[in-house]
C-alpha cells in the first residue's frame, strides 16, 4: 500500500521532504463484526487548512495535528472495497475523511458521505460537490446575509471556495470583485466565473487605493481567505452594517508571528459584523446545498476549475502549490480512476 507519511512537525513553509512516499501493508478486508471499512482512494484534496495541521500541537485546536510517522489524512474520493458498516457496501462511491495512500481503513465511517450523484465528475467531491462548495455555500448564505444589489468583494477570489462564492454572489444579483495572484486567474475570474471585476493583489502597490478604484462607494461583504494587509485595506473600505466572513487567512499560514492588523476600529465605527465560521458546523446543511447547486451545475449556470495532479508521489507537491498559489483552480491528487 503506497502511502504519503507525514515526517515531522512543521514550522515556517512547508516542503515535500516534510511528506515522505514510502510503502505499507493493508488488510483488504475488515474485522468479522466491526462497523469499519476498507476503501480504493480514487482521488485526494489538498486544502489549506492542511498546513495547520502540520503544526505542532500546542494548546486546543480546531483540528488535529498529523502524527508524525503516520500517513497524511485528509478529504478525498473512494470506492468501498469492503465494509462492516450497515450503511455503505462493496462498490459505493463515498466522499469524506480518508488516507494518503492508495487503501485506507476508515473506522469511523460517520465522517464520510454515500455519493449519490454519480453522474457528476468524481473529483468535484473533492470541491464543488465536497468540502469547499458546503464552505462557499454556508459561508456565503448564512454568515454574509447578502442582499441583491450589494457590493462583494473576494480574495483568493480563483480557489477552490473562492470561484463559488463569486458566482453564488452573481446568482443573488451582486456587484462582485475578486483578487487573485497572476494575470490568468484574473482572466478566468472575469471570463470564466463572470465576476465584475478582478485584480492581481500582487501587482498594487498600494491596496486600499485598488479597493477605492472598485468600490468608490464601499463593500458591503468581504469574503476573507487571506488576512493580513488584505484584511487591513478592506477594513478602511467596509461600508456601514456591512459584513466579513472570515473563511481563512492563507497568508498567515506558514508565518511564526502573524501580522498586525491595524484597522479594527473600523468594525466599531462602521457597526461592521466580522465572523468566524469553521464548514464542520454546518454539515447538516449538505443535503440542501446539493438539492440546490445540481441543477446550476447541470444547466452550466455554476462552473468548476479544477487543477488535476496524476499521482500519490505527486501529492505533497500538489499541496504545496496551495502557498505558492501555482495551484489554478482546486487542487486534487488523481490517486485513480476507479
Ligand atoms: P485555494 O484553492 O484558494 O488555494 C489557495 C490560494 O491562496 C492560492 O492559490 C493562492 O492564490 C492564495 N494564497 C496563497 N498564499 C497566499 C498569500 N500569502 N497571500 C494571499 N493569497 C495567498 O484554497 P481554498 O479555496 O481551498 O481555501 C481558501 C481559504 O478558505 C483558505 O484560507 C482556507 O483555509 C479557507 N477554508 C476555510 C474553511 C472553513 O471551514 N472556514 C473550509 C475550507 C477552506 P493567489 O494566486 O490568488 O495568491
Amino acid at each position: 500500500n503506497k502511502q504519503i507519511v507525514f515526517r515531522d512537525y512543521v514550522t515556517g513553509f512547508p516542503k515535500e521532504a516534510d511528506m515522505v512516499h514510502t510503502t505499507g501493508t493493508i488488510r483488504l478486508k475488515v474485522e468479522e463484526g466491526s462497523k469499519a471499512m476498507v476503501v480504493k482512494n480514487l482521488y485526494l484534496s489538498c486544502d489549506p487548512y492542511m498546513r495547520n495541521r502540520m503544526a505542532k500541537p500546542d494548546g486546543p485546536s480546531y483540528v488535529d495535528s498529523f502524527t508524525p510517522g503516520s500517513p497524511i489524512n485528509g478529504f478525498g474520493v473512494a470506492k468501498v472495497l469492503d465494509s462492516g458498516h450497515p450503511d455503505f457496501k462493496e462498490g459505493d462511491l463515498v466522499w469524506g475523511g480518508t488516507g494518503w495512500e492508495e487503501y485506507s481503513l476508515i473506522s469511523a465511517p460517520e465522517t464520510v458521505f454515500k455519493i449519490a450523484h454519480t453522474d457528476m465528475p468524481l473529483s468535484y467531491y473533492t470541491g464543488l460537490l465536497g468540502m469547499p462548495g458546503l464552505t462557499a455555500y454556508a459561508g456565503f448564505y448564512e454568515v454574509c446575509s447578502p442582499k441583491k444589489g450589494e457590493y462583494v468583494f473576494i480574495s483568493a477570489a480563483s480557489g477552490a471556495v473562492g470561484q463559488l462564492v463569486g458566482q453564488f454572489a452573481k446568482l443573488m444579483g451582486c456587484y462582485v470583485v475578486g483578487s487573485a495572484g497572476s494575470k490568468q486567474k484574473i482572466d478566468l475570474l472575469k471570463n470564466k466565473f463572470g465576476f465584475d471585476e478582478a485584480f492581481n493583489y500582487k501587482e498594487e502597490q498600494d491596496l486600499n487605493a485598488a479597493l477605492k478604484r472598485y468600490f468608490p462607494e464601499g463593500i458591503d461583504i468581504y469574503f476573507e481567505n487571506v488576512g493580513g494587509s488584505m484584511l487591513d485595506a478592506v477594513l478602511l473600505n467596509m461600508r456601514l452594517h456591512g459584513r466579513i466572513a472570515v473563511c481563512g487567512m492563507i497568508s498567515q499560514y506558514n508565518l511564526d508571528k502573524p501580522e498586525g492588523i491595524y484597522n479594527l476600529f473600523c468594525l466599531v465605527t462602521k457597526r461592521i459584523r466580522m465572523e468566524g465560521f469553521l464548514v464542520f458546523d454546518y454539515y447538516h446543511m449538505y443535503p440542501k446545498f446539493q438539492q440546490w447547486v445540481l441543477p446550476y451545475i447541470k444547466e452550466w449556470k455554476i462552473v468548476y476549475i479544477e487543477d488535476k495532479i496524476e499521482g500519490l508521489a505527486n501529492a505533497p507537491s500538489a499541496l504545496i502549490r496551495l502557498f505558492t498559489g501555482k495551484n489554478i483552480g482546486k487542487q486534487v491528487v488523481v490517486v485513480a480512476l476507479e
